[in-house]
């Protein structure tokens, strides 16, 4: 049985800053993912620090911590049909001069330094990094397609 994943997504604060919210969360919408979980921050330091552990000791980290930290960022829960993967697909590769054309990194991006958006790059990276930023409680699980709305309210009336 196929069973429903869920990855973490986050417009990174360069995104936020320069206006870009709505576009990259419409990509993710129009493909078809279920937003479960979405919200503003600002990053604390021990979120930075988890969030990008297994990056610690390379030489770009400290960039990566301060660029995490240097505004608000959205951060979303998608749910879906090989989402991991998926999001990952239409984010496009780390460095946007690499990424396909059509992608968010190629198409909102230059320099992999400031590449927009954060995705999941496993299931259970996915699990752990939703638990760094979202309670279970903050999770909702509500989405209708417009089929469904007309049938409930048809029923009720
Ligand atoms: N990064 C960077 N320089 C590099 C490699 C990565 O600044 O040489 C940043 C970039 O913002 C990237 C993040 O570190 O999105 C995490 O790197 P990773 O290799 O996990 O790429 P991703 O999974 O985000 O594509
Ligand atoms: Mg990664």
């Amino acid at each position: 049985m196929h069973t429903e994943e869920r990855t973490f997504i986050a417009v990174k604060p360069d995104g936020v800053q320069r206006g870009i919210v709505g576009d990259i969360i419409k990509r993710f919408e129009t493909k078809g993912y279920k937003i479960v979980g979405l919200k503003m921050l600002q990053v604390s330091n021990e979120q930075a620090e988890a969030h990008y552990a297994e990056h610690k000791g390379k030489p770009f980290y400290p960039a990566l911590i301060k660029y995490i930290q240097s505004g608000p960022i959205v951060a979303m829960v998608l749910q879906g049909y090989n989402v991991v993967a998926g999001a990952r697909h239409l984010m496009g590769a780390t460095d946007p001069d690499s990424a396909e054309a059509g992608t968010i990194r190629a198409d909102f991006a230059q320099l992999k330094e400031y590449n927009v958006v954060h995705g999941s790059d496993s299931v259970e990276s996915a699990e752990r990094e939703i638990k760094i930023y979202f309670n279970e409680n903050e999770l909702c699980n509500n989405g209708k397609s417009m089929s469904e709305l007309v049938i409930e309210h048809l029923d009720n009336v």
